[in-house]
């Protein structure tokens, strides 16, 4: 492949997760900026969510981080299943992120339902795990605040 993929640059041995990483900005035709993020939740290559987990935060994160930060693009998990990409236009940074992020994992540990949990609204709606879910967002939430909170 000639093309250079971003987040394949990145030593996976030498990170420490969880962690809010910026991949780079793109810059539209007409100027505005378009920014992209990786939302590493576990250690890459020592812990991968269950599928149910990481499906479940995905729906609760999409309404969530929304009424954190404006112009969400796409937030989608990654497919080793270790965290999100986050794509939103306009720039901000990785503290910026993280601490919309841990704002956004708490009512996720507070929420009693996943939204759009049905055949309508979901390509494997049964594949849902609520309390996997929340066991992330706790051990995501305590790790960051310890880090984006003194
Ligand atoms: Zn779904």
């Amino acid at each position: 492949m000639k093309i250079v993929v971003e987040s394949f640059t990145m030593d996976h041995t030498k990170v420490t997760a969880p962690f809010v990483r910026k991949c780079g900005n793109i810059t539209t035709p007409k100027g505005d900026t378009i920014a992209k993020f990786d939302l590493r939740f576990t250690q890459p290559n020592a812990e991968a969510m269950p599928t149910g987990a990481i499906h479940a935060l995905e729906h609760l994160l999409a309404g969530y981080l929304r009424e954190e930060l404006s112009d969400i693009i796409d937030i989608s998990p990654m497919g080793c299943r270790t965290g999100f990409y986050l794509i939103k236009l306009g720039d901000l940074s990785e503290e910026e992120v993280g601490l919309a992020l841990i704002k956004a994992l708490k009512k996720v540990i507070n929420s009693d339902e996943i939204p759009a949990v049905n055949p309508i609204q979901c390509g494997n709606y049964r594949d849902m795990s609520l309390f996997g879910a929340k066991e992330y967002a706790k051990e995501v939430v305590a790790k960051l605040e310890n880090k984006y909170i003194k």
